[in-house]
Parts: C-alpha cells; structure tokens; sequence
C-alpha cells in the first residue's frame, strides 16, 4: 500500500482535521517530513489551503480542532496544537490548548516551526542592541551584575560562552561565569560576532 492508502485506512476516508470526506490529499507535516505514513496526514482542501496560507483563515472552519485535537495520531496532534496556537487570539483556541496535553516529543515537533511564523509571538531573545540571540551564542556583559547567592560580582565585559535560552522567558538567558551556571537578563548582554 502507499501512504495515501495507508492514509485513507487509518483516517476512514475522512479528513484528519475536520472530517470532511471530499477532495482528500496527503499533507506532509512540516518541517523535516520524511514522507512516511508518520508524518503525514490525510486532509480536505479547505484544510491545507488554510494551513498553507494564513491569509486565508475562516475561524469557524477550525471549531473542528474541539474533536480532533483528541486525536491519537502525533501528526494530527501537532497539526491542531499549531492551529490552535495561531488563532489563541480568539480565546477559544487558547482554552482548548490550556487543555491540550502532549507528550514532549510531540511538543517539540508542533513547536518547530513557530518560530518561521510571524514575529507576533514574543519568544525571540535580543540583546541589548536588539540582536537575536540564540543558543550556543557567545556574549559580553555590558554592566556589573550582582550575581544573587554567588557573592561576587560579573565584571562588565566578561564573556559568557554557549549561552542557552530560557524557553519561557525571552528576557533570560544562561549561561556560565566563574564556573556558575546564572541566569542573565538580556538587556544586560551583547552578542560576539
Ligand atoms: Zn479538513
């Protein structure tokens, strides 16, 4: 069998995301598909034209995401966790995400490409300069900072080398001074080139 029909069997004929059973065609989940039936999914053409082009997003067509974020296939969760997470400004979405639970590896995959999306989701870490940061960054500080329960004092300028990003909180970053793994605010910091 080919993936489509692997598809079709696993899905019942239907779309993964809203049901519909029309114009049904293998989506390969970006990034990094590798083609096979586990990145994959079967969907309507409503779905992917919505998913491809943010433009043309119809709010309602997604109240589906209510049932198929219960889904037991990873593909298809990451499918609604994304969708969910790009219309959260609708309230409804959000809640449903509040309840959304996916194991991490899934959550992982479903974030990948969210940073690609528009800069509306504020998870980018600048430095002072307004530079991106990223992990494995080299830095400078750009003041003393007080390390708290270090007792001494990050004289500015030190390095800081491979720096890696507090996920939750793009104004933390940590990385090691004098040996001490610290969290530093990026304001405080500039980017090495
Ligand atoms: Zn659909």
């Amino acid at each position: 069998m080919n993936i489509e029909q692997l598809l079709q069997e696993r899905s019942g004929f239907k779309c993964e995301l809203c049901s519909a059973s029309e114009n049904l065609a293998v989506y390969e989940v970006p990034p990094d598909s590798k083609a096979n039936i586990d990145d994959s999914v079967l969907l309507c053409e409503t779905c992917i034209e919505q998913l491809n082009n943010a433009a043309k997003v119809d709010v309602n067509h997604w109240r589906c995401l209510n049932d198929c974020m219960w889904n037991q296939t990873p593909a298809v969760q990451v499918l609604a966790w994304r969708m969910l997470s790009r219309l959260s400004a609708e309230g409804w979405p959000q809640d449903l995400l509040e309840t959304l639970y996916l194991d991490d590896k899934v959550l992982h995959w479903a974030k990948a490409t969210v940073e690609d999306q528009s800069s509306e989701n504020n998870t980018k870490h600048l430095d002072s300069n307004g530079t991106r940061l990223e992990a494995g960054d080299n830095v400078t500080l750009i003041k003393d900072l007080n390390v708290k329960g270090a007792n001494f004092t990050a004289k500015r300028g030190s390095a800081v080398r491979g720096i890696s990003l507090v996920a939750d909180n793009p104004e933390h970053i940590e990385g090691k001074i004098n040996g001490q793994q610290i969290v530093i605010l990026t304001r405080f910091v500039k980017k090495m080139n």
